[in-house]
């Protein structure tokens, strides 16, 4: 391990509290080594496309079995709006950038992998091997890949959303729905959504009101329930959210009527943060998902699907999981081919 790496280590480790500056001086220190290393190598067991916590939880399953991975990681995370991760066990609260640091001290200690931070423009399959793209012009080969390049949300979904997001506006009550307890909660979208959030919010609520945003999925039936249940409903569509320094004030209707709440559950629509996968051939779900054959293995022999975009719950935890699980089936399959 490098003199650089050692002394980040030492100050970073103690203090969990420390600015995210300090991290992306880490992530700086990580690319000179890069460099001083002569940049990558050309041939890797696995390339992984994502350096979330998928990407990252492939890496260390690779690394701890012998297996060389490059992890490409164009730093663009999904949870970059929120300064603190939950429900994470032994980690909750901690930001999302420490936890990758962490990580890459773990996966650091077997020498095995390496990092790209720029994007993957292309891949291609060419004979046994795949081959990635990088912006800059330079090109890697693997035996195996893994796609754990996440999701991205539209927050253009409702206007002013990103404002809020990830503090006051959030989609997840796992993640961040005990630090807005005591709010008045608008719950926004489409009745599958907004009456399953329901039941799970109330305990942390001060109280709940659907906000249908002009949805004209709510059928007799939705509507009957959430009068017998009294919780407020409207059906009218959102033209303006309005607050200060990302904290939610109020909501603004089309017909001009405003209402004070402090809180917002929204799934915005997702989207792949990458179109890799379908250059490589993988068949996507009618939602636009790859399609996953089997635990992590996509439709394409040797491509294997991780984190957000493996699974239908969202989190960092299962994220990782999958990740791991994602870098197990790789090196098995490699380890098969090579005995
Ligand atoms: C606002 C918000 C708050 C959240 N809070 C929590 C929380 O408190 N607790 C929790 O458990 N979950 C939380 N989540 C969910 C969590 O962030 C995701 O489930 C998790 O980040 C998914 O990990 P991932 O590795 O699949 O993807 P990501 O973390 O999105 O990582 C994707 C990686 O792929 C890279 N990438 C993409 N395209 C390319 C390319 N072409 N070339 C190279 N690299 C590429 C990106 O740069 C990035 O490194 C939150 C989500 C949001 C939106």
């Amino acid at each position: 391990m490098s003199i650089i790496n050692t002394f980040f280590e030492s100050i970073l480790i103690p203090h969990r509290n420390f600015s995210s500056a300090f991290l992306y001086v880490k992530i700086e220190s990580e690319r000179m080594q890069l460099k001083m290393r002569g940049t990558m190598k050309t041939l890797y067991d696995v390339l992984i496309i994502g350096g979330g916590p998928a990407g990252l939880s492939a890496a260390l399953a690779i690394s701890r079995v012998g297996r060389t991975a490059l992890v490409c990681d164009s730093q663009v995370y999904r949870n970059a709006a929120a300064k603190h991760m939950q429900n994470f066990p032994s980690r909750d609260g901690m930001s999302p950038l420490e936890l990758k640091e962490l990580i890459k001290n773990d996966i650091n200690k077997y020498e095995k992998v390496d990092y790209a931070y720029k994007k993957v423009i292309d891949i291609k399959k060419e004979g046994p091997l795949f081959v990635g793209y990088f912006e800059d012009g330079q090109s890697v080969q693997a035996k195996k890949v893994i796609l754990a390049h996440g999701v991205k949300d539209n927050l253009e979904t409702l206007p002013n959303l990103r404002e809020y997001w990830g503090e006051t506006a959030i989609h997840c009550p796992y993640c961040h729905g005990y630090e807005l307890k005591g709010s008045d909660f608008a719950i926004v979208g489409e009745p599958e959504y907004t009456l399953h959030i329901a039941g799970i919010v109330k305990p942390l609520s001060s109280s709940i009101s659907i906000f249908a945003n002009g949805s004209k999925r709510y059928s007799e039936e939705n509507l009957k329930f959430i009068q017998e249940k009294k919780i407020e409903f409207h059906p009218g569509r959102i033209t303006n959210l309005s607050g200060l320094n990302h904290k939610l004030e109020s909501l603004t209707l089309d017909n001009g009527d405003i209402y004070k709440k402090n809180a917002m559950m929204i799934r915005p629509p997702t989207s792949l943060s990458s179109d890799l996968g379908i250059k490589l051939g993988c068949a996507l779900t009618s939602e636009g998902n790859y399609l996953i054959e089997m635990k992590v293995k996509s439709s394409v022999p040797g491509v294997f699907i991780a984190g957000d975009l493996a699974e239908m719950a969202h989190s960092v935890l299962i994220a990782s999981t999958s990740g791991s699980m994602a870098g197990a089936f790789a090196c098995s399959e490699i380890g098969h081919a090579e005995l």
